[in-house]
């Protein structure tokens, strides 16, 4: 059973150290003051994402700059023809800059590019199989994250996801997710842990409802959440953060040490509690 959820990091090395926070905070409000978001924008956007219909007034303004400096850090190019306007923009990334709401934006360190396709988008990846032969398998994906380089997405799912959403399924919080975890330079489903948090508590809570889902998988019984979570610690990370943020009272009841902790990391249970899950998709 694979079960890493661990770095090699030393004890107490998990906290971002940001450096020059001052720096940091005059480069923020030069953002929010040379290229803020129209109005009208965001207003349509905090209207229509269903995501984001359970945030306090305080919340949504902490978000509005996030989701400012993301697309003044950010590029968001579209590829295949897709014309990427500026709602299209800040629907992706106030999504992404939920994940980073009480983290900060050196969580989103080390990557600059995010690419939009219309919709699924094929890829050819090579593996390895267990005699040892390679096969180059083409298949088609709806996100995808690369370690160090742009997350993928497509347009289609994220509308879905955005406007219709179901529980436990959000694509631009799952491939975001995949950078917050691949930001200690391996993505094993253990992203670099506040200050405070213990590893150990960490891994035992992971470890333990991942090697459940995956006997559930293999027995061909229903898992707990969505059974690609079961593919790699990776995901099962990424996958945790969907249900988090859409689904929050699944987690809480299937796995409530797993819900802890991500509460601890992502400190956003307020949001989970709200009725905004409940709400119906907007007509
Ligand atoms: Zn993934």
């Amino acid at each position: 059973m694979k079960s890493i959820f661990l770095t090699d990091e030393k004890p107490g090395g998990n906290l971002m150290r940001p450096p020059g926070i001052a720096l940091r905070r005059w480069r923020m409000r030069r953002i929010l003051k040379r290229h803020p978001i129209p109005h009208r924008i965001w207003q349509s956007v905090s209207r229509r994402v269903l995501l984001l219909r359970g945030l306090d007034a305080v919340q949504m303004a902490h978000l509005r700059e996030l989701t400012t400096w993301f697309l003044d850090q950010k590029s968001i190019t579209g590829a295949q023809g897709l014309e990427v306007t500026p709602s299209m923009r800040v629907v992706v990334a106030a999504q992404a800059c939920l994940l980073i709401l009480d983290l900060g934006v050196e969580y989103f360190d080390g990557w600059v590019e995010v690419i939009l396709y219309p919709g699924a988008f094929r890829v050819n990846h090579v593996q390895r199989d267990a005699m040892g032969l390679v096969h180059d398998e083409a298949s088609a994906l709806s996100g995808e994250s690369w370690l160090r380089g742009p997350v993928i997405l497509s347009w289609n799912d994220v509308e879905r996801d955005s406007y219709h959403r179901q529980g436990g399924n959000n694509i631009v919080l799952h491939e975001f997710a995949h950078k917050l975890d691949g930001l200690n330079g391996v993505a094993n489903g253990m992203p670099p842990l506040r200050r405070g948090m213990s590893r150990k508590q960490w891994t035992e809570a992971l470890s333990g409802a991942y090697a459940e889902l995956c006997r559930d998988v293999a027995a061909g019984k229903p898992g707990f959440i969505n059974s690609y979570a079961a593919t790699s610690p990776a995901e099962f990370f990424a996958v945790l953060s969907e249900y988090f943020f859409t689904a929050p009272d699944i987690l809480k009841s299937c796995c409530p040490a797993v819900y802890r902790q991500l509460t601890l990391f992502y400190r956003q249970a307020q949001v989970g509690s709200t009725p905004m899950m409940n709400l119906k998709a907007h007509p």
